[in-house]
């Protein structure tokens, strides 16, 4: 089939490189320059948890995604995921971490917030009231890196890939103008994140567009951390990041924007992430040494959307969206082909719009 991937951030990526070597003819088009900084997919490092507390789907996506993730990483040459562990944590009862131990084989019990000072030599801090639990098959993936190997490996499986085209909002069918170019495809995959709802405006109000921005802290003993994702007010999450830095970002403070016009970070960023640095990280400096901007796609129930449109049933919305998408790229390409193919699995079936009513087995994401 000939195929349109619009949008090659991670997820149209994944599709353009799985499409392709299953033997579609593929094009990918994106309006700016590849590995650029303006989407969701940029940044060093994104953290994977092969158990997510989100959910039965999502434990089932990151089971999936986990052989695929090594077979990137033996077709790269090297090593994609850095595993440190993780811990989550959140005030006395959080439904995220009790969804953790759930999820979770095993045994292993709830710690208390007090616990963590010493468990990580004076590096990380809780409140003495917090549950946290320890999760050993969470790390970091390098995002930059995968983005870079996909940009290699999909064209090497047949995709042709076209960076700086533009295609015109709206789609309103299986014929695309790209840029002064106009071209008919058998089925068109929207992945375009923050401008999905432009391209197909009928799921505009599903997808609200938010500004978030991410901070690097220095540490006077710089050291291999865990992750953390804490069920907070602000959704606090932090990775250990290249050259000794850790990461952390807000899952749920930030408010709208436009994807075109994003506001850089600025000193009321640095101080409301700085806070939860001097809580979390008594070893680091809390004023960031650097900071960056990033677009959240966050649906009602903050889970990915993916369906065809309804106006032309052989155009799929591809929302990997909501702000926890990147751990599962391997799989985006398979979900894309069994939409294309007509077989869909559970976990498509999850993402589609009537199969939200399996919602109840998805639980509040975290990044
Ligand atoms: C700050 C931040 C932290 C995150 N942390 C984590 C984490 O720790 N773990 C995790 O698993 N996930 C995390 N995520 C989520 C993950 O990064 C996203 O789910 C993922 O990157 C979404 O990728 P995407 O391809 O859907 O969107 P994007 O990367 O935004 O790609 C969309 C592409 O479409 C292109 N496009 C749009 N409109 C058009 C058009 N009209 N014509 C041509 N091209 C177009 C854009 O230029 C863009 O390149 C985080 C996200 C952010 C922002």
């Amino acid at each position: 089939m000939k195929v349109a991937v619009v949008g090659l951030g991670i997820a149209g990526l994944s599709i353009c490189a799985r499409l392709a070597l299953s033997g579609h003819d593929v094009i990918g088009l994106d309006q700016f320059e590849p590995m650029h900084q303006r989407g969701s997919s940029h940044g060093d490092t994104r953290i994977m948890r092969l158990t997510p507390g989100e959910g039965e789907t999502y434990v089932e996506l990151a089971r999936r995604a986990a052989p695929l993730w090594r077979t990137w990483e033996g077709l790269a040459g090297q090593p994609f995921i850095q595993w440190t562990g993780g811990l989550m944590a959140g005030p006395s009862g959080s439904p995220f971490v009790t969804s953790c131990q759930r999820l979770s084989r095993g045994p292993a019990a709830l710690l208390r917030g007090d616990a963590i000072h010493p468990l990580t030599r004076g590096a990380i801090a809780m409140p003495r009231e917090w549950d946290v639990f320890r999760q050993e098959d969470c790390g970091v993936i390098a995002a930059d890196a995968v983005r870079a190997f996909l940009l290699r490996q999909a064209p090497r499986w047949g995709a042709r890939l076209v960076h700086g085209k533009r295609v015109t909002a709206p789609i309103e069918g299986l014929t695309l103008q790209i840029g002064d170019d106009r071209a008919a495809f058998d089925a068109v995959i929207v992945a375009a994140g923050a401008w999905g709802g432009a391209l197909l405006p009928e799921f505009a109000g599903r997808l609200a567009v938010k500004r978030r921005v991410v901070a690097w802290f220095q540490s006077s003993e710089p050291r291999i951390l865990p992750v953390l994702c804490v069920d907070n007010e602000d959704g606090v999450y932090g990775m250990p990041a290249p050259r000794g830095l850790y990461k952390l970002g807000l899952h749920a403070a930030g408010g709208a924007t436009s994807p075109d016009d994003v506001r850089e970070p600025d000193g009321r960023d640095a101080e409301a992430l700085a806070e939860h640095a001097r809580l979390l990280l008594p070893k680091h400096d809390p004023r960031p040494v650097r900071m960056a901007r990033c677009l959240y796609t966050v649906t009602p129930d903050e889970h990915f959307l993916i369906a065809p449109a309804q106006t032309q049933e052989r155009v799929l919305l591809f929302s990997a969206c909501s702000g926890h998408g990147f751990k599962y790229a391997p799989v985006f390409g398979q979900l894309a082909q069994e939409w294309l193919e007509g077989v869909p699995s559970p976990e498509l079936l999850a993402f589609g719009l009537s199969g939200r009513a399996g919602a109840t087995r998805l639980g509040a994401p975290k990044a």
